[in-house]
């Protein structure tokens, strides 16, 4: 069969930054710029000679702050015309041997140069023995020391470029290798890693670990973790599971649920991909102070504990995030691991792959079924608001250096391009779709590939020329909306069209597969009428199938969330899902329903105090579990937008009470439903504010008061002493100390941060301030990041103002030093925005000003600035007084 692979629309957006590429790589002796980041150029130049990568590592870990290292690594070089940069992140070099010889390291703290007098044309070996602190950032080999046992944990973690502070290597995803490592660790710990190890060896007082080599690996996707952790084995599906964690918090763990999930995950994938499971066992890691979610290391997944660990049995929501989880990596030991980006502009199909097959595997593999609807109102209202912002961005990007890894890592690159694939997916037909994942997989096992080869795999098993949807849906930003137009005559339709419109910053009209739902109201219920399938492109489409049907009372133009696209409800329809919201059986629609009401609200057409009262009407008989989660978050959002605009008023007074009162009364109404009465009591915490609330909790938290059901769990006791700290209840401090007497676990620790950070005492908040511009500070990060989250909520705007100048004056500097990881929590919780004009203004000021800034802190600030202002329109679209 002939087909048509799609180059020209890569080719032509890349061109100007390719275009520079050949004139430094072919002179190959520019030198790589001095220092900690690896740009693409060097990148593409260095795996230009390099090849065939072994490496033999050994590690020594004695639990102390400093551990070390021997790097063997064997690669063929195809030239010696210059020198050879081997990355290796501030270490104490020991000895350097290449092919034999001692020879003194060049060495800047971030790379050893190689010279070429001392490389050979053809097979090189170079040893290097050096010594590194570990690290206690969330990078390279990561060492923790438990504040309730003092027992020590280690664990690595090296994406995008952090291998390097472990061991000296070449740290890119291109240069694939084999990784064969001998560790000599403490008698009591375990050793993890991709491979299970052949033999373990008591030496003194340690015991010698030793691995078989791995198959190719990309450096990223390589680990090894090691400490006295607890562990739990299944073996009753076809691949071995190991689930670890620390031992002072193995009580929080379900192992049952772990091992349910990722045996019927992997039966899933297997089959789904027509590719047998390639790393032969299956170990998750629970680690501490985690920078992220989890990690699709080979074979030894991470998981972040603050998400996964829950001092009581796990609520339904938590279920089903602990699923998608695992499911999301799962996919990435596919589509990551055994296929691999060349370069970090490919991390974003590698993320939105995971997260579309991650929720595809949930909702099949699970018994979560509407994990689409749970997509529906998370993700993809993230990707939508990200969308809409001015620091919106294409899906694919170029990305020039490693510092630019995580720039575009966002709701974006996950969940844009997340549903971006599911529309692909009916576009081209759920089969085909498989056929050309299954081709991909097949043809770049065990290498590295481009979008192109992506694309062109499934343009192949669709018969299709997937250029110009390319071109319009990856290299474009920005969202479309579409409206339903119609008439009616004698009580039918009479003429229906979809209209497509776009911005005028960002026209690009695209081709999308939607269907369109047509209600009647019947006995009191929103009814589907008629629903039709159709492929529009351009400005209008008609669609004559709904010609002659009867006169709807609603139409909903993106029936089942098929597409990628804001939906606007024509009036008629407006209105009639504002009325009739609990008439619709359906909860997806209902989710969409009440999304194009929060919209509305965003985009300052429904006045915020219209929206509320559609809350309390409609509220109370919300029975959809996961709805109800969505719609207690945007009540939660919207109580902060009322904080920041008049926190003092009567209507905010009033509100807050009403709130309150359904809330309350939720949580009582739901005694003999744990999962219902948790989420009514979590949206209890985010809204209560006046004196009676808070004595409410304060009660509750010290036994006075027992509501029917509720279980006042450790993570319960905390999120109470932190509201109550938040609106500085009497006594409420004194509340820290004394909890923490009970509860010595590092989350305990870690809670006990927040609660405190967010006291409305000027004291506290200098104090956390220095502590966060200190970049040299021993609190670890995760703590910092912690305080950066809580320090100030919507409800001490006035509070955040006497600091607001100071926290601008340091963006600059902080953003050279502390790095992007840091801001990326600095950003959204650190940049000051106080809902007045005066507040956008100065955020507008601070932008214009040329500060340099990266670009992740400046789009920090950009998001900041828009949100801000947003907060003024929404406070003057509201019919009600704010006095
Ligand atoms: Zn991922």
């Amino acid at each position: 069969m002939k087909s048509i692979v799609p180059r020209i629309a890569a080719l032509a957006v890349a061109s100007a930054f390719i275009a520079s590429l050949p004139a430094h790589a072919a002179d190959g002796t520019a030198p790589r710029a001095e220092n900690r980041y690896l740009s693409q150029v060097d990148a593409a130049a260095r795996s230009a000679r390099v090849s065939n990568v072994d490496y033999a590592l050994q590690f020594a870990l004695t639990g102390k702050e400093t551990f070390s290292g021997v790097t063997n690594v064997s690669f063929d070089l195809a030239d010696t015309d210059s020198a050879l940069t081997i990355d290796l992140d501030k270490a104490t070099i020991n000895s350097l041997t290449v092919n034999g010889k001692v020879v003194t390291p060049q060495y800047n703290q971030w790379f050893i140069t190689l010279a070429p007098q001392d490389l050979v044309k053809g097979r090189n070996t170079v040893v290097v023995n050096y010594t590194r602190l570990h690290s206690t950032n969330g990078e390279g080999l990561h060492r923790m020391v438990d504040p309730a046992d003092g027992k020590v944990y280690t664990y690595s973690h090296f994406e995008p470029a952090a291998a390097h502070q472990m061991f000296a290597l070449f740290d890119q995803p291109d240069l694939k290798a084999t990784y064969q490592i001998t560790v000599t660790a403490p008698s009591d710990w375990t050793v993890i890693s991709a491979k299970r190890e052949t033999s373990v060896t008591q030496e003194g007082e340690f015991k010698r670990w030793t691995f078989p080599a791995t198959k190719k690996l990309s450096p990223y996707n390589f680990s090894m973790h090691a400490g006295p952790y607890k562990m739990w084995e299944d073996s009753s599906g076809k691949y071995p599971m190991r689930l670890f964690a620390r031992q002072s918090v193995a009580a929080q763990i379900q192992p049952d649920l772990w091992f349910r999930y990722t045996k019927g995950g992997l039966a899933f994938f297997d089959e789904y991909f027509g590719v047998p499971y390639q790393w032969e066992k299956y170990d998750q890691v629970l680690v501490p102070d985690f920078l992220y979610g989890a990690m699709e290391n080979s074979a030894a997944i991470t998981f972040a504990e603050g998400g996964f660990l829950h001092s009581e049995a796990m609520t339904t929501a938590q279920s089903q995030s602990l699923a998608g989880v695992i499911m999301h990596e799962m996919a990435h030991q596919w589509f990551g691991d055994l296929v691999t980006m060349k370069w970090w502009n490919g991390l974003w199909l590698n993320e939105s792959f995971a997260s579309f097959m991650g929720t595809l595997g949930t909702a099949e593999s699970t018994e979560f079924k509407n994990e689409w609807q749970q997509f529906y109102s998370s993700g993809k209202q993230q990707a939508y608001a990200a969308d809409q912002r001015v620091t919106t961005h294409p899906i694919e990007v170029a990305v020039p250096s490693t510092a630019n890894a995580f720039d575009n890592i966002d709701a974006i690159t996950y969940s844009k391009g997340a549903s971006t694939l599911m529309q692909l997916r009916h576009l081209l037909g759920a089969d085909v779709f498989r056929q050309g994942v299954h081709n991909y997989l097949v043809k770049y096992a065990y290498k590295n590939a481009t979008l192109d080869d992506f694309i062109g795999s499934l343009g192949e098993a669709a018969h299709r020329d997937l250029a110009p949807w390319t071109q319009q849906w990856l290299y474009q930003a920005g969202v479309d909306s579409i409206e339903a137009k119609y008439s009616c005559t004698g009580g039918k339709i009479a003429g229906f069209t979809l209209h497509q419109s776009a911005t005028a910053a960002l026209p690009t009209l695209r081709e999308q597969r939607v269907q369109v739902g047509v209600f009647k109201l019947v006995d009191g219920k929103l009814a589907l009428a008629n629903k039709v399938a159709v492929t529009y492109q351009g400005e209008n489409t008609a669609v004559p199938e709904l010609d002659g049907a009867a006169c709807p009372d609603l139409v909903y133009p993106n029936y089942e969330d098929w597409g990628f696209v804001k939906v606007l409800l024509d009036p008629h329809s407006f209105a009639t899902a504002q009325k009739n919201l609990s008439k619709v059986d359906d909860p997806l629609l209902r989710s969409m329903l009440w999304q194009s009401q929060w919209d509305g609200v965003r985009d300052g057409r429904l006045p915020l105090n219209e929206f509320l009262t559609t809350v309390m009407t409609n509220l109370p008989a919300e029975h959809d579990y996961t709805l109800l989660g969505d719609v207690l978050r945007k009540v939660a959002s919207s109580k902060d937008y009322l904080d920041k605009m008049a926190p003092t008023s009567a209507y905010n007074r009033k509100t807050t009470a009403a709130l309150e009162k359904i809330t309350y009364a939720g949580m009582l109404a739901n005694a003999a439903d744990s999962n219902f009465q948790r989420r009514w009591f979590a949206a209890y915490l985010d809204v209560a504010d006046s004196k009676p609330a808070l004595a409410k909790l304060a009660a509750i938290l010290d036994g006075k008061e027992k509501i029917k059901g509720l279980n006042v769990s450790q993570d319960q006791r905390w999120a109470i002493i932190a509201t109550l700290n938040r609106h500085d209840y009497a006594g409420s401090a004194a509340l820290i100390d004394a909890e923490l007497a009970r509860d010595k676990s590092d989350s305990g620790q870690a809670a006990a941060v927040g609660a405190k950070a967010g006291r409305p005492d000027p004291a506290v908040k200098a104090e956390w301030l220095a502590t966060i511009a200190d970049v040299q500070t021993k609190v670890p990060f995760s703590r910092v990041r912690k305080a950066m989250e809580n320090l100030y909520p919507a409800r001490q705007a006035a509070l955040g103002e006497l600091t607001a100048a100071q926290r601008l004056a340091q963006l600059p500097a902080l953003d050279k030093a502390a790095g992007p990881v840091f801001m990326r929590s600095y950003g959204p919780s650190m940049i000051p925005a106080s809902c007045t004009p005066a507040s956008v203004q100065r955020l507008s000021d601070v932008d214009a000003q040329d500060h340099e800034l990266s670009t992740g802190a400046r789009r920090s600030l950009q998001v900041a600035h828009q949100e801000d202002a947003r907060c003024v329109t929404i406070k003057q679209a509201m019919t009600v007084s704010l006095r």
